[in-house]
């Protein structure tokens, strides 16, 4: 992905910056260290997306978990997912105590407002709304949606840091936003997370509660009071560094992934049936993801394999993948854990065996999303292109041009 891409004498300077300091540490040594990247990196989140605060947590896992606890959701509660997710959107919601509701997504390839609309219940706490691949989900409508029925709207965007709505972040539609800096997102910084809202309280609670409640007042960690209980979400200093000098990157990174998404998208608009993923504002995509619809899923199939026969990487099939698409999820059907969870104590625990997600289901077997890379060479674009043209040209029809 494209950060990983890119990594090179920033970084390298960063983190040498922290390792000659001596302190790893987000917190303490005030008294000796000279800098602090976890701070800095959190200011570098703040410029590109306008949130007034963000904080930086050791995961996007972290940080999804951080918000449901800063936002007040947890045990019992009831939290609409969709189906099309990392996991760990659901295992944050499952570890919280909280009940994940799967709702339909749509072309968008997020929650849909009919799909969410359709599980309310008077137990529905929050939304947490995943933008899925690089971009938006009808984020105004589910906000509208969201706010009619006081219910609280959460965005995961783990996948969506570089991705905005006529303007404005993702993540800062709902109370709070959370990006993650794993190797397969937009940038990234070892392990990492970062949490964005507009409001102070919250941003208080989340600071609190990833460092065991400390209230981070005065410069005396033992003298600190403990307003909540919390948990350990700390970033270090090493991957904070890291982080700070690829969000320097972000806006060169997007410009890139932009222009070499249109390349490819031309290719595919050549052929007939090909379509393309809904954007309710296709400019504020982050392009990280080039991804598409066949008619029906026997072509989608029979295109897959003449791809990785002409050696195309990068198409994602999420149908298959074991992480992405809920009907891979036999873990979770089965209430499989180490360790007992709140769920297996709630009597009327949702039997997720028995789920329908029709609509769901149909866009994710014609759907394939392409990984776009950050540095292909011209070269290398015009060889893929050619070999993306062999493939397509086996399942589908050149579109006949109109003079
Ligand atoms: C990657 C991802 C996460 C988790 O982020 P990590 O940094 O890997 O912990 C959560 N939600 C979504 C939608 C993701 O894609």
């Amino acid at each position: 992905m494209p950060g990983s891409e890119v990594i090179g004498a920033e970084e390298r300077q960063e983190v040498l910056d922290v390792i000659e300091s001596g302190i790893l540490f987000r917190y303490n040594f005030e008294n000796v260290r000279k800098d602090w990247k976890a701070f800095r990196f959190e200011d570098e989140v703040k410029a590109f997306t306008g949130a007034k605060y963000a904080h930086a947590v050791s995961s996007g896992t972290t940080a999804v978990s951080l918000m449901l606890a800063a936002c007040g959701v947890g045990a019992g509660d009831e939290v609409i997912v969709p189906p099309f997710t990392y996991v760990a959107t659901v295992e944050a919601v499952l570890l919280a105590g909280a009940v994940p509701v799967f709702a339909e997504i749509d072309e968008t390839l997020c929650l849909s407002p009919e799909g969410i609309e359709a599980v309310l219940t008077p137990n529905t706490k929050a939304v947490l709304l995943v933008h899925m691949c690089g971009a938006m989900a009808k984020i105004e409508e589910i906000k509208a949606l969201c706010d009619s029925k006081n219910v609280k709207l959460l965005e995961d965007t783990a996948q969506a840091l570089g991705a905005f709505y006529h303007g404005k972040s993702l993540g800062l539609f709902g109370m709070m936003g959370g990006y993650s800096f794993d190797f397969f997102k937009i940038v990234t910084c070892g392990e990492g997370g970062v949490v964005v809202t507009n409001d102070e309280e919250l941003y208080n609670k989340a600071h609190q509660f990833s460092d065991h409640g400390h209230d981070h007042i005065g410069t005396n960690r033992g003298l600190e009071e403990h307003p909540v209980l919390g948990n350990n979400f700390r970033i270090s200093e090493l991957n904070a560094a890291v982080g700070l000098a690829q969000m320097r990157k972000l806006p060169t990174i997007l410009e890139r992934q932009k222009a070499n998404k249109a390349f490819f998208k031309d290719v595919l608009e050549q052929y007939e049936g090909v379509t393309f993923r809904y954007y309710p504002d296709p400019s504020g995509d982050s392009a990280t993801f080039l991804s598409f619809f066949l008619p029906t899923e026997a072509q989608t199939l029979e295109l897959l394999k003449h791809l990785a026969v002409e050696g195309v990487d990068g198409c994602q099939y999420w149908n298959e993948n074991k992480y992405h698409y809920i009907h891979k999820w036999d873990h979770l059907k089965n209430y499989s854990t180490i360790a007992r969870m709140p769920i297996e104590l709630m009597p009327n625990r949702p039997d997720y065996h028995t789920m329908k997600f029709p609509k769901s289901d149909d866009l994710i077997a014609r759907l394939i999303s392409m990984v776009i890379k950050n540095n292909w060479t011209a070269e290398e674009k015009a060889v893929r292109a050619e070999k993306m043209h062999r493939a397509l040209a086996q399942v589908l029809k050149l579109k006949t041009v109109n003079a």
